[in-house]
């Protein structure tokens, strides 16, 4: 057992605490402990991976097993490492919310490949009017959630909202601002990512303004099952609708018409994708656009 006395020893090497941290064991290399009692719900995990805090403990090998998200375990392979320190992982439930436009933004989080992240922009004051939001973007586990903080910004100007229960890394702030200014490779990955996350909301606009409701959620459903590897998803109406902008009728006909063709099996919510070329052919142009976005940041034959 670690006192903080002990750890504040290890000078700025040390993870970021908070007093919801509680620690045990004194395994090296990685120790783990459970907090329930922390101040959200979230089923938490903290991973020391620092070998600075344990004397001679070795750095883990964080691709084995840690991450599954693609950004960080390039950023691993680049910098030996370097963001490993305050990492944690966590388990996010279906409807939280990460992130809010104007609000500062206290953590960061890489999804791994069980996790759906969607980005909303708002329209209007009332955010709990669900007419009022559309997505703009999905973050899976190509990617990660609190952008803004690499290039200066502690607001968001999104809301995050999980869409499927899973896990993902999380950081505090003070950790990641402090990596970006220390690392160029960080740098580096995160503005290709901020390209490509450009790249998926412009091509929103052009799908929201000028594609029809049959193709904009074939491509929606391709994307979403691409980033989960798998064929089988769980989405309402309600909510497809309101995620891709459109009356709730527009999704009940556009999935009905999918479904006839037998590109698609729903009920009750549960989505299965029966005939992924039928719907391919289906999907709007911005299906293959944004795939091409997606295997450029490195994740080729993930996105079939
Ligand atoms: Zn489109």
């Amino acid at each position: 057992m670690l006192d903080l006395a002990q750890l504040a020893r290890y000078g700025e090497n040390l993870v970021w605490l908070t007093d919801r941290y509680c620690w045990d064991s004194a395994a090296p290399g990685v120790q783990e402990s459970r907090y329930p009692s922390a101040s959200t719900s979230r089923d938490r995990t903290h991973c020391v991976l620092d070998d600075h805090v344990f004397d001679g403990g070795a750095v883990p090998n964080f691709q084995a097993g840690a991450s599954t998200n693609l950004l960080l375990a390039t950023l691993c392979r680049e910098d030996h490492g370097c963001l490993l320190t305050g990492l944690e992982q966590v388990r996010l439930h279906i409807g939280e919310v990460l992130l809010e436009p104007g609000v500062f933004i206290r953590s960061i989080y890489f999804p791994d490949d069980d996790l759906l992240i969607s980005l909303l922009t708002l329209n209007g004051s009332n955010s709990h009017n669900s007419r009022k939001r559309v997505e703009v973007a999905q973050v899976g586990s190509e990617g990660m959630v609190g952008l803004p903080l690499a290039f200066g910004s502690r607001r968001s100007i999104h809301r995050a909202v999980v869409q499927t229960t899973g896990t993902a890394m999380t950081m505090e702030w003070p950790h990641f601002r402090a990596a970006v200014d220390a690392y160029p490779a960080l740098q580096h990955a995160l503005g290709r990512y901020a390209h490509a996350l450009i790249a998926q909301i412009s091509q929103s606009v052009c799908c929201s303004q000028f594609h029809q409701v049959e193709g904009r959620l074939a491509q929606w459903l391709l994307l979403a099952s691409a980033r989960l590897h798998s064929n089988s998803l769980h989405f309402t109406h309600d909510g497809l609708a309101n995620l891709l902008g459109v009356r709730r009728v527009g999704i009940t006909q556009a999935a009905g018409n999918l479904q006839q063709r037998g590109l698609i099996q729903y009920r009750h919510g549960d989505i299965q994708l029966l005939d992924r070329q039928g719907l391919q052919a289906s999907a709007c142009e911005c299906h293959e656009k944004v795939k091409d976005i997606l295997e450029e940041l490195g994740g080729r034959g993930r996105m079939g």
